[in-house]
C-alpha cells in the first residue's frame, strides 16, 4: 500500500500528528524537530511519544520523517554557526532514539563561497562527529535546488558526502522531486534516465524517502518555490509517474506543497486513486 502523508506541524505533539495523518488519509507524516528557525526544543513528553508508538503500530503509521530546521548549515564559515549545526544534529538524533527505526533529514548546507569541496567536507565531519554505531535513526541528505551555494545540488555532491561518512551504514538520501527539478534533472520527461543516473552515482538503495512536490519554475531554474500537485511545472501527470515507479513505489511520500489540511488530503487521495 502507497505510503503518503504530509508535512505537519508538531506543536501539539507526535499522537496528534498520527490523528490528522488520519484524518486526511496519510499513512505517514514529515515535522520539524524544533521550530525551523532552530529555537530550543521542547522536552520529549514520554507519555505522547508511548501514545504514538501504539497508535502506529496499530494503525500501520510509519515510518515518519523528522525534518532538521532549514536554517541548520553544517558547512557554514563561522565556526559559532557549524558548531550550532552540530549540536542542533546531536540532540534531535538523540531525542529520535525514542522513535526507533524511523528518518531525520536534513539539506546539506550552504557554503556561502568557501567552495563545494569544502562544503562537503565540513558537513562530512559534523555527520562523523554526531551518528554513533548504535544509532536506530537513518540519517538522510535531502537533494537540493542549487540556489545559492546549496550544497547537494547533483547526485555527486551526495555521494561525495557519503563517501567520507564513516558510519555511512546511518546514512540515506531523500529525493525531492521539486529540488532536483530545479537542479536540472527532468523527472517529467527523463524519470527512467534520471533514476538510472541516481543509481549509477549514489545506488537506489541509499533512496529512502520522497519529497513530492510540484515547482513553481522551469526545468534547472535552480530557485526552490514548491507548488500544488498539478500546478506547477512538473504536473500531476509526471508526479503521479513518480509514485508509481518501481523503483520508488515502495518509500514513503511526504507532500510539502502550499496547502492546508484539507488541500493535503486532496492531494494524497488523488495519488491513492492511482493504485
Ligand atoms: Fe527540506
Ligand atoms: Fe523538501
Ligand atoms: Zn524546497
Amino acid at each position: 500500500m502507497l505510503k503518503i502523508g504530509c508535512h505537519l506541524s508538531s506543536s501539539k505533539g507526535f499522537l496528534a500528528m498520527a490523528k490528522t495523518a488520519e484524518k486526511i488519509n496519510g499513512n505517514t507524516f514529515q515535522f520539524f524537530t524544533r521550530n525551523p528557525r532552530g529555537a530550543k526544543a521542547k522536552a520529549l513528553d514520554e507519555e505522547d511519544v508511548k501514545a504514538f508508538l501504539l497508535r502506529a503500530e496499530e494503525t500501520g503509521l510509519g515510518p515518519v520523517v523528522a525534518h532538521a530546521p532549514y536554517t541548520l548549515n553544517a558547512c557554514g564559515a563561522e565556526e559559532r554557526v557549524r558548531e550550532f549545526a552540530l549540536e542542533t544534529m546531536a540532540d534531535d538524533l538523540a531525542r529520535m532514539e525514542y522513535l526507533p527505526g524511523n528518518y531525520y533529514n536534513f539539506h546539506p548546507g550552504s557554503h556561502v563561497g568557501q567552495g563545494a569541496e569544502t562544503g562537503i567536507r565540513l558537513i562530512a565531519d559534523t555527520l562523523n562527529a554526531v551518528l554513533k554505531p548504535e544509532q536506530r535513526t537513518t540519517v538522510l541528505l535531502e537533494t537540493m535546488a542549487g540556489k545559492g551555494s546549496e550544497v547537494g545540488r547533483n547526485f555527486e555532491e551526495l555521494r561525495e558526502i557519503l563517501d567520507r561518512v564513516e558510519l555511512s551504514d546511518h546514512m540515506g538520501i531523500c529525493l525531492d522531486t521539486c529540488h532536483v527539478w530545479d537542479g536540472g534533472y527532468d523527472i517529467v520527461g527523463r524519470l527512467d534516465e534520471v533514476l538510472t543516473e541516481f543509481d549509477r552515482v549514489i545506488g537506489l538503495d541509499r533512496l529512502k524517502a520522497v519529497h513530492l512536490n510540484d515547482s513553481q519554475n522551469p526545468l534547472g531554474a535552480r530557485k526552490d518555490r514548491h507548488a500544488r500537485i498539478g500546478e506547477g511545472c512538473i504536473g500531476a501527470e509526471a508526479l503521479a509517474r513518480v509514485v508509481k515507479h518501481p523503483a520508488l513505489c515502495h518509500l514513503p511520500f511526504e507532500l510539502e506543497t502550499p496547502n492546508e489540511l484539507d488541500g493535503y488530503g486532496r492531494e494524497i487521495a488523488f495519488f491513492r486513486s492511482l493504485e
